[in-house]
Parts: structure tokens; C-alpha cells; sequence
């Protein structure tokens, strides 16, 4: 079976680990502090705090502006449920909002029918590696947190992902672009918002009292990092590459694939096709397993589905319509043949869809 996604290790990340191990210091400490300054560095931040993970970080960035039972936190539907949970978490309301029709991205009339008062922060992700256009939301006036768990590395223009908002978040869980085993970083330019993120991430030698968590992370799993870092430029030529020989081997048939965006080039976190209106994704995903290919919808469940909320037409066309091929580094000559063989031989039918 060829996974739907896999980490990109090699003997150099495990002996960075097993250094660690044998200094004998493994809780946080200096790696952390090296990961911090290399991740806000790639952001374009001045500061960056490591987490457990991205949705500790995130979590901890909703405390630091002050946000909490009385506020609203607006975000896409169309994104992974962690988004939800660190909401919730924070006591805020999830304020949700539709994806454009003819991209993956938020749509921004849909944000101006429903933000109010009380929407305290605009969580914008960068969804499978394509760098979404933030400054159309900038004229809200409400602070922007990028989610960048997928688009490590990219850039808008001149400006990296990461920059562009008031805060940015990463994910280093084991598939993403990079990964430390687990992890998360919360990049700002803001002195107090960064310290107040450093208090609440560990709960002991305090000396008062407020909600603080264990949400440290650990040397072992920063060194990881700190050792995958030294590979991103290649990770991204890599996944480009692989994605220019899906769109050159994929063109013909009626799928929708990536769009190109000037200025707004992805790193193809995920392949995204989107198959023809009379045909059904389950039956394509069960015909690919039986080729020996993992392929998954992208998202797994939009969150308007988790809520048992309706009125997200674009969301839910999407997550009907879209599905994720594998594309990593790892990814073998034979692996690329039988995964596009079987793509290519898929009896399709239909129209191509318009996005
Ligand atoms: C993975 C991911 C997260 C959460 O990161 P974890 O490290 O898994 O907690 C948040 N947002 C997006 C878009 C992600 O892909």
C-alpha cells in the first residue's frame, strides 16, 4: 500500500535525537530556544514559542489576546477540526464561515454578513500548502492569526508565509511539511503577546495564580526539527516537482487540478483534485485502495458538519468533490507509476468541474 502521507526522515534527524538522548538533557531548553528563533525567522517574526503542538499554540494565542467566554473567533469551515477544539477551548464561540465558490479559501462576503463585536480574532489557514490572500481581511480591524500548519516555507510575493498577519502558527506533527514527532509554534512580533504565550505554557515557580498549562515542548522532539529545517528548501523542490508531473500526467482528464497562482506559489502541502459531479468520491477512493493507493478527502468532516450547522453550500461542494492523491518527498519512481496509472485508468465520466 502507497500511504496517503508519510514523514521524510533519514539517519541525520535520528542521530540529532539520539544526541539529545545522550546529553542527558531532554526536557526544554537550548534546541527549543534554536527551533524558536529558526521557525520566526522563516515566519519573517521577531519571536516564536514553542508548544506540544500546534493546537496548544493556537489555544495559547486565543489567552493572549484576551479572548474568552464572551467572544466570537472566526474561521473557515473547511479546515482541520483543531481550529474548533482551540476555540472551545478558550471558552470563545466559533464563528463559522463559508469558503469562497471558486476557491478553497474563506470567503470574505460571507465574513462581512457574520462578523460582529464581539469576533475577537480571524483565524486565516493556509490550506494544503497554498498561501492564502490575507490582506483583504486586514480592513476588519480584528487581529489576523495565520494558520500556517500546512505552508511552511511558502511565499506570497516577496513576503513569507507567516508575516503577513499579526500572529502565525505551526504544526510540526509527524506528516506535515517538517515535523518534530509533535509540535506547534506561535510566531509574533509582540513582545506581549509572546510573554504572556511563555507564562501560560508551563504551570510551575509562579508565583500567582491564573489557568496555565503544561504545554512545553521537549529537546528530543526539537532537535528533530531543528535537523528537518535543514531540509525544507529541498522538501518543497521536491513536492513541486511531484506536482508538476501529476498536473503534466492528470491534464487531459475531466479533474479539476491545483490552480497556479501568480505570486502565490504552493509548496503542495496536498494534491487537491476535484472529480466530476457525476461521479462519487467514496467509489473513487475504494477503487484507488484497491490499486494499492491511500487517497483521502482532505478534510476530514467540515466543522459546520461537526456543529450540525447548515448554510455552507461552497464548503460542502468541496468536501464532496475534492480528494487527496499522495505527495511527499519520500515518494519512490514505482510508487509515482502505480499511483498514476491508476489515476489515469479510473473510468471517468462527466464534466470536468468549473473549479
Ligand atoms: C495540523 C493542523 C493543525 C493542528 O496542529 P497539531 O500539531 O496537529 O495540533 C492546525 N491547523 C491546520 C491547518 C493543520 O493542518
Amino acid at each position: 500500500m502507497i500511504p496517503h502521507s508519510q514523514p521524510t526522515l533519514d539517519e541525520k534527524d535520528a542521530q540529532a535525537v539520539a544526541e539529545v538522548v545522550r546529553s542527558g538533557y531532554i526536557a526544554e531548553g537550548e534546541k527549543v530556544r534554536a527551533l524558536e528563533k529558526k521557525t520566526a525567522a522563516i515566519a519573517g517574526k521577531k519571536f516564536g514559542v514553542a508548544t506540544g503542538s500546534g493546537t496548544a499554540a493556537l489555544h495559547l494565542s486565543l489567552l493572549a489576546l484576551g479572548i474568552g467566554d464572551d467572544d466570537s473567533v472566526a474561521f473557515p469551515s473547511y479546515v482541520c477540526s483543531s481550529l474548533l477544539q482551540a476555540v472551545r477551548a478558550s471558552g470563545a464561540k466559533p464563528l463559522l464561515i463559508d469558503i469562497a465558490p471558486d476557491s478553497l479559501e474563506m470567503d470574505i462576503e460571507d465574513l462581512e454578513k457574520k462578523i460582529s463585536a464581539k469576533t475577537r480574532a480571524i483565524i486565516i489557514p493556509h490550506l494544503f500548502g497554498q498561501p492564502a490572500d490575507i490582506d483583504p481581511f486586514k480592513k476588519f480591524g480584528v487581529p489576523i492569526i495565520e494558520d500556517c500548519a500546512q505552508t511552511i516555507g511558502a511565499k506570497c510575493g516577496k513576503m513569507p508565509v507567516g508575516s503577513l498577519g499579526d500572529m502565525s502558527l505551526f504544526s510540526f506533527y509527524a506528516t506535515k511539511v517538517l515535523t518534530s514527532g509533535e509540535g506547534g509554534m506561535i510566531c509574533s512580533d509582540s513582545e506581549d503577546i509572546v510573554s504572556k504565550i511563555r507564562d501560560r505554557r508551563a504551570y510551575d515557580n509562579k508565583m500567582d495564580f491564573v489557568q496555565r498549562f503544561n504545554y512545553k515542548m521537549t529537546d528530543i522532539h526539537a532537535a528533530l526539527g531543528l535537523s528537518q529545517l535543514t531540509k525544507l528548501d529541498f522538501f518543497i523542490k521536491r513536492r513541486r516537482e511531484l506536482a508538476e508531473r501529476y498536473e503534466r500526467e492528470f491534464s487531459s482528464l475531466p479533474l479539476s487540478l491545483p490552480r497556479r497562482i501568480p505570486e502565490r506559489e504552493s509548496i503542495y502541502f496536498r494534491y487537491i483534485i476535484r472529480i466530476p459531479v457525476d461521479l462519487n468520491i467514496d467509489e473513487f477512493i475504494s477503487r484507488m485502495m484497491d490499486a494499492g493507493v491511500v487517497c483521502m478527502k482532505p478534510v476530514f468532516k467540515p466543522v459546520h458538519q461537526l456543529l450540525r450547522q447548515d448554510g455552507f453550500p461552497a464548503t460542502d461542494w468541496a468536501w464532496e468533490r475534492s480528494v487527496s492523491i499522495p505527495i511527499y518527498p519520500g515518494l519512490k519512481e514505482e510508487q509515482l507509476k502505480i499511483i498514476t496509472t491508476a489515476v489515469t485508468r479510473f473510468p471517468w465520466k462527466g464534466e470536468k468541474p468549473s473549479f
